[in-house]
């Protein structure tokens, strides 16, 4: 018998769900996203780079050489470059995802951070601040649906105001 379920769909990447999608094979299993979060919304899970055809283990990247329009380059490695794959991805991925109404994403990641992502300009890290090549097509494509990263997931009063916001949208 197949079960309707009437919680909100809300978009999480992968990894706070305890799925070991990381670059280096781990998970970062989130308690409130799995626990809380889990017990209120249909969770929808995404790991931009498993999706975007990048394998477990894979070597780890990071944001390089703009604040505006980065590139993702290797950590270990510059000479390699995955941007091109991952803007491809991104930028055909969030049409996909109307039936969302809300995301959870990973911090500091340079597919997923909202707002904690490093930027890195001749080896020199420029910002904290900046966004993942995914979360910043997702939110440039539903600049209304609410939004959160797992740092802010501590914070009491933002996460309550998540949980009303993406209520609401439903
Ligand atoms: S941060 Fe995003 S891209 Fe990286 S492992 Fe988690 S879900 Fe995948």
């Amino acid at each position: 018998m197949s079960t309707i379920t009437t919680k909100p769909l809300v978009g999480v990447s992968q990894c706070l769900l305890g799925d070991a999608v990381r670059y280096d094979g781990q998970s970062k299993a989130n308690s409130i996203v799995i626990k809380k979060l889990g017990g209120i919304f249909e969770l929808v899970p995404i790991c931009p780079e498993i999706e975007a055809g990048l394998n477990v283990p894979r070597p780890p990247v990071q944001l390089t050489g703009s604040i505006d329009n980065p590139r993702l380059t290797g950590r270990d490695n510059a000479c390699l470059d995955i941007t091109d794959i991952m803007q491809a991805y991104c930028k055909n991925k969030p049409t996909e995802l109307k039936h969302l109404s809300g995301f959870i994403f990973k911090s500091r990641s340079p597919s997923c951070g909202l707002n904690s992502t490093p930027v890195y300009i001749d080896g020199r890290c420029v910002t904290e601040n900046s966004r993942g090549i995914f979360a910043k097509e997702f939110c440039a494509t539903y600049p209304s649906l609410p939004v959160i990263e797992e740092s802010e997931l501590e914070i009491k009063d933002q996460l309550t105001a998540f949980i009303m916001a993406v209520n609401l949208k439903n």
